[in-house]
């Protein structure tokens, strides 16, 4: 054999030698990834945030639907898929990394209705007389105290207490952020109270693009979940400042089943409201200094005669005679709650979440193809 043939023989194996070298060094420390498919009515340019302790980045999926996030450590991770007018099954999913590849992270695109979408560009009020379902116990009308900006320690120390004396339970929306000791509030959640979400950081929600709206409801959802012991799901949201656009809306009924607006009007509902009404709840504020006391039996009155839903707000209650804006006097609350407990043979008292899954359980055919 002639020696130039063995020398190309040697250089082709060599060359070889090195280019499955190279490859075998590549795939063998294949970055771990976490991906999926998002299927249904939207499959391309869905945007999937990853967060974890240490990351939170965003992609969006490919023409098939598919998305990965590559080179991810250790650890778990929140996986949510966001487009405006679409909502998503499951509304996220918790991955575990553990050295290997996640795969299979997939969910299911569902258009919300056009015709919902269009409803929702204007701020709903209910202006008609409402409309008649029979209440709980046969009563003429339902009635809900809720309570904003917990955190506030007089909704623990005095409201919460007032209204047990009276039998009575409200709904107290919370900022998680200002929440440093979850022990009160789980003695309120514990004693029959309802805990809602007022957003993570008391944000003007109108004015947040998709991505923060998500960290607003999906932080405050988690911490409610996490911190409260018994918890298993947050149905009622209240928009800070009464701010929302339908985008808002939109992507609020994916993480809650109501949301109630700033104060307007005499606070009455329906007692069959649609889907999107049931995401822009009306309510009556206590409302002062001077604290006129004869606008909520007015509404009261309003909400009887018309076999509807009222819904008060309040903010701080005073521990004492002290008059100023968010904080009622305390014996100004008591007379209201003495004047409601004294209804209470014409009024379901309940908190926001129960009237509102009762409305739903009870008009199912509202939301027949919209939820
Ligand atoms: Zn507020």
């Amino acid at each position: 054999m002639n020696r130039g043939l063995i020398s190309i023989q040697v250089l082709l194996y060599f060359l070889i030698m090195i280019l499955m070298a190279i490859v075998c060094s590549s795939s063998g420390a294949a970055p771990v990834t976490i991906s999926g498919t998002v299927s249904g009515e939207v499959n391309s340019g869905v945007t999937i945030t990853l967060t974890g302790s240490t990351t939170n980045q965003t992609t969006k999926t490919d023409e098939s639907g598919e998305f990965s996030f590559t080179s991810q450590a250790n650890g778990t991770y929140t996986v949510t898929p966001s487009l405006t007018s679409y909502k998503f099954s499951p509304n996220s999913s918790t991955v575990t990394v553990s050295g290997a590849s996640v795969t299979n992270t997939d969910f299911t695109a569902t258009a919300i209705k056009a015709s919902t979408i269009s409803k929702l560009t204007k701020p709903l009020t209910f202006t008609g007389s409402a409309r008649i379902c029979t209440w709980r116990q046969d009563k003429t009308a339902a009635y809900t105290f809720t309570f904003d900006d917990s955190g506030r320690s007089s909704h623990y120390l005095v409201a919460a207490p007032e209204l047990e004396a009276r039998g009575m339970r409200g709904t107290f929306y919370l900022n998680t952020k200002r929440i440093w000791n979850w022990s009160h509030w789980q003695k309120l959640f514990d004693s029959g109270h309802e805990l809602g979400s007022h957003s993570w950081s008391h944000a003007h929600m109108g004015d947040l693009n998709e991505k923060a709206l998500h960290k607003e409801f999906g932080k405050a959802k988690n911490d409610l979940l996490n911190n409260i012991k018994g918890m298993k799901s947050v149905p009622s949201f209240a928009y800070p400042y009464g701010s929302s656009s339908a985008l808002v809306r939109s992507i609020a009924m994916l993480y809650h089943s109501n949301a109630r607006g700033a104060s307007s009007g005499n606070g009455l509902n329906a007692s069959d409201l649609s889907l999107e009404e049931m995401f822009s709840i009306n309510c009556v504020e206590a409302s002062g200094p001077p604290y006129d006391m004869n606008r909520l039996p007015i509404a009261l009155k309003t909400a009887i005669k018309n076999r509807g839903w009222i819904v008060t707000l309040f903010h701080s209650v005073g521990a004492n005679e002290e008059s100023k804006s968010g904080t009622i006097p305390l014996s100004l609350f008591r007379e209201h709650l003495d004047y409601v407990a004294g209804q209470s043979g014409t009024l379901w008292i309940a908190t926001l979440g129960e009237v509102a899954a009762y409305i739903r359980d009870l008009c199912k055919t509202v939301y027949s193809g919209s939820d």
